[in-house]
């Protein structure tokens, strides 16, 4: 449907607390599943002697998907009044914390999801941490199990207080903490009489209270080019607009190479007729474009106006979340990520490490597995890089450490030019 917004939100959390069973619950609730998928999974369990799962659903949905059918786990959407929800990225998922880290995951928002009878817990922290670091500024609390504590409210409320109090402490502003029991279906799309102590926003509610995406259209224009194809005697430059817009005529430079053009035209496939090809493209849009002159652009640069373009840079500095076993040290050497761009990288400095846990900062030479620290990369060759604050879909970096993805995060700072050796 036109005009309803779209807020793409993840689920993140303690594994166990609750999260496959909220999703299963939430799609039920809103008309997600037909009545006899639901049907013949109670109708196995009970064949089986196990009880019903709600997570049963979104592991029969994944099974699909592996058969190449329906529908995309990684990608499920539902509605709630006045909102298209999709949410990115089913947890469990190996990859959950890779691909948010990459910014594979953008979100709009995030449930936080914590098990009542467990409480506050150090992957909790570090999810909360994950949300803040990622720029993730919309979170509902969902405090789920609450039938484990018999609906108490004291037990709420104390967890309610430890949570937004740390997520406080990292400048997270929490829109509401919401008791719940995903499994029974208290809170979710209706507030029941066991919880007559609490009058807020239910599950459903507080999703519908998240603002969509702030228009990327409204940031200065950036399309990382993803390819250069060449037919016949035209080259076409491919990418995606990231951010901003991009219309026939505009002057554009590619950075790092600083190489300027004119966009001659907008291709699109299959070529419609000359009256009716597009002049203008913008953010979120896939991108062809040819230029009014023979220029030798490649993958990794970044297409922007003359007057407002990205660094070229030498050296950043990354607030980086790092996941491997093996602790990333001064000296290391890395391959950076950054929109379409790839760089061999060392990491020339480490500062302010962190435990998301604990949340103090302290000194170190290296920054262990889910740690978070700033680091100065210096890169191979210059490339075209945003400070985060600047533009947060090209301000990002994933790093590759051991042929993964080992760690990701935002770039503070650019250095353009390498620092003169001492
Ligand atoms: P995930 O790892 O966060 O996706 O957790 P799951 O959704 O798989 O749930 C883990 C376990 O907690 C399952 O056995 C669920 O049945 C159980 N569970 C989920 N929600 C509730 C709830 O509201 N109350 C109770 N008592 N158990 C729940």
């Amino acid at each position: 449907e036109e005009g309803r917004p779209l807020v793409r939100i993840v689920i993140v959390g303690h594994v166990d607390h609750g999260k496959s069973t909220l999703i299963g619950r939430l799609l039920h609730e809103t008309g997600g599943i037909p009545p006899e998928k639901l049907e013949s999974l109670k109708a196995i369990s009970a064949r089986r002697g196990m009880p019903f799962e709600w997570s049963f659903l979104l592991d029969s949905l994944q099974a699909e998907r592996d058969q190449g059918i329906t529908i995309d786990t990684s990608q499920i959407r539902f509605r709630t009044a006045s909102r298209d929800i999709i949410l990115i990225d089913a947890p469990g998922h190996a990859e959950f914390l890779r691909n948010m880290i990459t910014g594979a995951a953008q979100a709009d928002a995030a449930l936080l999801l914590i098990d009542a009878a467990e409480g506050v817990r150090d992957q909790t922290r570090r999810h909360g941490y994950l949300l803040h670091l990622l720029g993730v500024k919309q979170v509902a609390v969902v405090v789920n199990k609450m039938d484990r504590i018999g609906f108490a409210e004291a037990g709420f409320r104390a967890i309610e207080n430890e949570i937004t109090s740390y997520l406080g402490d990292l400048g997270l502003r929490v829109s509401t903490v919401i008791p719940i029991s995903a499994r029974e279906g208290d809170g979710v799309s209706a507030n029941t009489a066991r919880t007559p102590w609490y009058t807020g926003p239910t599950v459903l509610a507080a999703l519908d209270g998240f603002d969509a995406a702030r228009a990327a259209q409204d940031l200065p224009l950036r399309m990382p080019v993803q390819a250069v194809y060449k037919f016949d005697d035209r080259r076409i430059v491919a990418g995606r607009i990231e951010t901003g817009s991009l219309s026939v005529g505009d002057d554009v430079v590619f950075q790092p190479s600083g190489k300027a053009a004119q966009v001659r035209s907008i291709e699109v496939w299959p070529a419609p007729a000359p009256a009716d090809a597009p002049r203008v493209l913008h953010a979120g849009q896939p991108a062809g474009i040819t230029l009014d002159r023979e220029i030798f652009v490649e993958r990794g640069e970044v297409l922007s106006t003359p007057a407002n373009r990205p660094h070229a840079a030498r050296q950043i500095r990354v607030r980086l979340f790092w996941l491997a076993d093996e602790p990333l040290e001064i000296g290391s050497q890395v391959i950076a990520r950054l929109a379409t761009s790839e760089v061999r990288a060392t990491v020339s400095a480490i500062h302010d490490v962190i435990d998301p846990g604990h949340l103090s900062a302290f000194e170190a030479r290296s920054i262990g597995r889910n740690q978070v620290g700033e680091i100065e990369l210096t890169l191979a060759r210059p490339i075209a890089a945003d400070p985060y604050g600047v533009n947060p879909r090209t301000g990002r970096v994933a790093l590759e450490f051991g042929g993964r993805i080992a760690g990701g995060g935002l770039v503070i700072s650019i250095v353009e030019r390498e620092l003169a050796a001492t």
